[in-house]
């Protein structure tokens, strides 16, 4: 049922009923009155009516005391006395003295014949003549002194008022006034009641009747014994009157139900049905998903309260709605697009590029170190470190094309898109690019801008990313071929050195997917003792007193063979695995030392790479701590070679984990020398003992005459610092010659030997350096120079 005429079902019963109930209390109150009114009058009319008889009743005896007590009746006088009695009281109508029925004398008339009816009252009798209307008839026995027999008078007096009564009550209010004995026989000439007013009917107080096509309301009482009066009142009057009430109620009630029934419906309509209904036009609105709003603000009822809960709630139900897609198609912490979004792009793009025969290309791009600065600092660091990026991607797409997030959002086709994919990689699209160049050019905007220093907090933090770039159709034709391939790029990229980018190349998948079953072999592989050092001289030629190794990891992967550092290294360190197996490398190192010490080697002393990652995101302090405390070996004896490179990235932390080394009594060499960056400042502002020069200054001296000029000045620096000086990758007698003029302290290079198991080392060194028994101090370089 509808709400409207629910109400109007409730709340029109609620009008009509209490007018029905007005209207019929109307009419019972009338009812009562005329009730009351009626038995009133009747009452006065029988107190007349018995006031009347008893009147005469009295009147009649008074007359016959007198007459017995104030003449002596003699039966001779009799008929005298009565006569002139009669004459003094003109108002009795018969007066008539008997003894034993025999009559001693009348006076007046008294026609039997003429009596209609008759009944005893108290001591009296009750007549209704022809003429006179009316009677009562007193007798009283006389007793006379002198008189054996008591003589019997009779008086007879008109009942005058009674028959005014009756005949004013029918002329002056149609009342019609009955008199009937106790066998409810009426003394009335009006026969036709008789039937209407059985005996049974006397004692009934009120009743109503009809009589003469009219309406009479019945009222009795008792006047005297055998005597009884009816009154019959018309009711008609009274009846139409309440009935024209009652019309007059039952017209109000319906035109008042109709009003209302109008009333209702515009009121409910506008109050409340047509409030719900355009509420619920907003709600099928909102569930299509426009956003329509609400207008009955003004309102302060429960409706206008409702319409602002509504209000409300909506706004509530569109911002979830904003979040839930916000949640599932961007990324919470940077704001991007996600996966999905991406791929949707790209489909959509791949789409448009057929038609115009443009190409695409997809960038998917890994920070190299995130993963150390995330373990090392904590993960607000890094969600901070993200979003930064994100920020500066954005600034670098926004230059090249519309930024991805906001058209996505406006429903605007994009041309360029930059999307998070998960942890710290991100993608990006560029369609209507003409050639790969273009893309290459992104790429290293975004390396460029990456590179400058991100400060989060106390931290200065050095971030490169390693990218990989697929060209549509080239690499694929698919969203998912197409992230692939660029993935896989990525892949490549990171193993060939990171911090740049590289093109798909189908040839790539192999050591991509090698790479990806190295990672997973790594873990078990120290377990299984894979992993191990080889040691490399480094040869000593101008009187050292030490003698100096490199350690070189190598993994004796179970079925793939010896695998190099330069292949595993980048690995290790990519997943953070570099930590564990630095640690170890530490380890291992002090332990081979402490070996030869007890062997009885003088002054030999090892050098061993620490990775970048190690120094910036690792403890290598407690490590060497720790190792230095486990084995029994002199600090010195320790060299960590550092490269360029691990300084630069937060080079305040580099300077003061370095002194807490120095400070340990191990030695620090900066490896690679030349190949990197601002060398000269980085001499100075760290604590370094050895310089090692690599080998791509060495490959060349003896045919590049600059490059043997930047060596000597390399020497020349170190020497005026006081730095040892280390030339690696001498392969040949005439970069040792060179070398040897120019007076560096130590040689390394595959020229003397190897990196190879630490026996082997030995043996090299015992047999070039420590030949006598003593295994002295400073080997002759008799061999090596001649
Ligand atoms: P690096 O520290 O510069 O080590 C020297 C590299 O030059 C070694 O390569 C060594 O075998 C090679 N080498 C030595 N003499 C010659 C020569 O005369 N000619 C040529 N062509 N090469 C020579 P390797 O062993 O393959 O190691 C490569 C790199 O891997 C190392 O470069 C170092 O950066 C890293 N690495 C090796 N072991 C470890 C390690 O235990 N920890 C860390 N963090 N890195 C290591
Ligand atoms: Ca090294
Ligand atoms: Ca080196």
């Amino acid at each position: 049922m509808k709400l409207q005429t629910k109400f109007l079902s409730i709340l029109i019963p609620l009008i009509l009923a209490p007018l029905l109930i007005v209207s019929i209390t109307a009419h019972w109150v009338l009812q009562s009155s005329l009730k009351d009114s009626t038995h009133t009058q009747t009452q006065i009319l029988t107190d007349q009516v018995i006031w009347a008889v008893n009147q005469s009743k009295q009147l009649a005896r008074q007359y016959i005391a007198e007459l017995r007590n104030n003449y002596v009746l003699s039966p001779e006088l009799i008929a005298e006395e009565l006569n002139t009695f009669h004459q003094l009281r003109p108002d009795i109508l018969n007066i008539m003295v008997k003894q034993q029925d025999k009559i001693l004398g009348t006076s007046g008339q008294f026609d039997h014949s003429q009596v209609v009816k008759n009944t005893p009252l108290s001591g009296a009798q009750l007549q209704l003549t022809k003429q006179q209307g009316f009677q009562l008839n007193v007798q009283q026995t006389a007793h006379i002194l002198g008189r054996s027999e008591p003589l019997v008078i009779n008086l007879t007096l008109p009942l005058v008022n009674l028959n005014k009564l009756v005949e004013s009550s029918r002329r002056k209010s149609h009342v019609i006034v009955l008199l009937s004995n106790s066998e409810g026989e009426l003394l009335t000439q009006e026969k036709s009641l008789k039937k209407l007013l059985p005996k049974s009917l006397i004692d009934t107080p009120a009743f109503p009747i009809t009589w003469n096509n009219k309406n009479f309301m019945v009222t009795n009482a008792k006047v005297d014994d055998g005597l009884y009066m009816s009154t019959l009142t018309p009711t008609m009057n009274v009846t139409s009157a309440t009935d024209k009430l009652n019309a007059l109620l039952s017209y109000i009630a319906i035109v008042a139900g109709l009003i209302s029934v109008v009333v209702l419906h515009k009121s409910i309509s506008s109050l409340v049905t047509s409030p719900l209904a355009r509420f619920q036009r907003h709600t099928q609105n909102i569930i299509r998903g426009s956003s329509s709003h609400i207008n009955s603000l003004k309102r302060t009822d429960e409706i206008g309260e409702f319409a602002r809960s509504f209000n409300d709630m909506r706004k509530h139900l569109l911002s979830t709605t904003e979040q839930i897609e916000e949640l599932a198609y961007y990324d919470t912490l940077t704001g991007l697009p996600n996966k999905v979004t991406f791929i949707d792009t790209i489909q959509n793009l791949i789409e448009k590029s057929t038609l115009t025969g443009h190409q695409l290309a997809i960038v998917f791009f890994d920070l190299d170190n995130f993963k150390h600065i995330n373990d090392a600092l904590g993960h607000e660091t890094g969600d901070t470190l993200l979003m930064e990026v994100s920020t500066r991607l954005k600034e670098c797409i926004r230059s090249h094309d519309v930024l991805a997030h906001e058209s996505h959002k406006s429903g605007k086709n994009n041309n360029s898109m930059i999307a998070r994919l998960g942890g710290d990689e991100f993608t990006l699209v560029l369609s209507k690019i003409n050639s790969p160049e273009e893309a290459a050019k992104v790429a290293s905007r975004i390396l460029q801008k990456l590179a400058v220093p991100f400060n989060i907090g106390d931290n200065e933090l050095f971030i490169s990313a390693s990218m990989g770039i697929s060209m549509y159709p080239k690499d694929g034709k698919t969203p998912e071929a197409l992230l692939k391939n660029a993935d896989t790029a990525m892949y490549a990229a990171k193993a060939s050195g990171k911090n740049h980018s590289r093109f798909y190349d189908s040839k790539m998948n192999k050591p991509v997917l090698e790479r990806i079953e190295l990672e997973a072999s790594m873990r078990s592989a120290l377990a299984n003792n894979e992993f191990i050092l080889y040691y490399q001289p480094k040869v000593p030629i101008f009187g050292e007193t030490h003698f100096e190794f490199e350690t070189l990891m190598r993994w004796n992967h179970a079925e793939k063979g010896m695998i190099s550092p330069g292949l595993f290294i980048p690995l290790a360190e990519d997943t953070g695995y570099i930590q564990t197996l630095g640690d170890w490398a530490i380890e291992q190192t002090c332990r081979q030392i402490e070996l030869w010490n007890r062997k009885g080697y003088k002054n030999v002393s090892v050098s061993t790479n620490l990775s970048p990652v190690q120094l910036n995101y690792g403890n290598p302090l407690q490590t060497i701590k720790q190792a230095l405390s486990n084995f029994d070996i002199k600090p010195e004896q320790l060299e960590i070679e550092i490269t360029e490179s691990g300084l630069m990235q937060n080079e305040q932390h580099a300077v003061e984990l370095l002194n807490q080394i120095k400070s340990l009594g191990v030695r620090i060499a900066l490896d690679d020398f030349g190949t990197g960056y601002s060398s000269l400042a980085y001499l100075l502002k760290f604590p370094i003992d050895t310089l090692k020069i690599d080998r791509t200054f060495i490959r060349d001296i003896d045919s590049h005459p600059e490059s043997l000029k930047v060596l000597e000045s390399i020497i020349g620096l170190a020497k005026s610092l006081n730095l040892h000086v280390v030339a690696e990758g001498v392969e040949t007698k005439e970069q040792l010659d060179l070398l040897l003029q120019r007076k560096c302290n130590y040689i390394q290079g595959f020229y003397f030997a190897r990196p190879t198991e630490p026996q082997q080392a030995m043996a090299f060194f015992e047999e070039h350096f420590a030949s006598d028994p003593q295994l002295s101090d400073v080997p002759p370089l008799k061999k090596v120079v001649s």
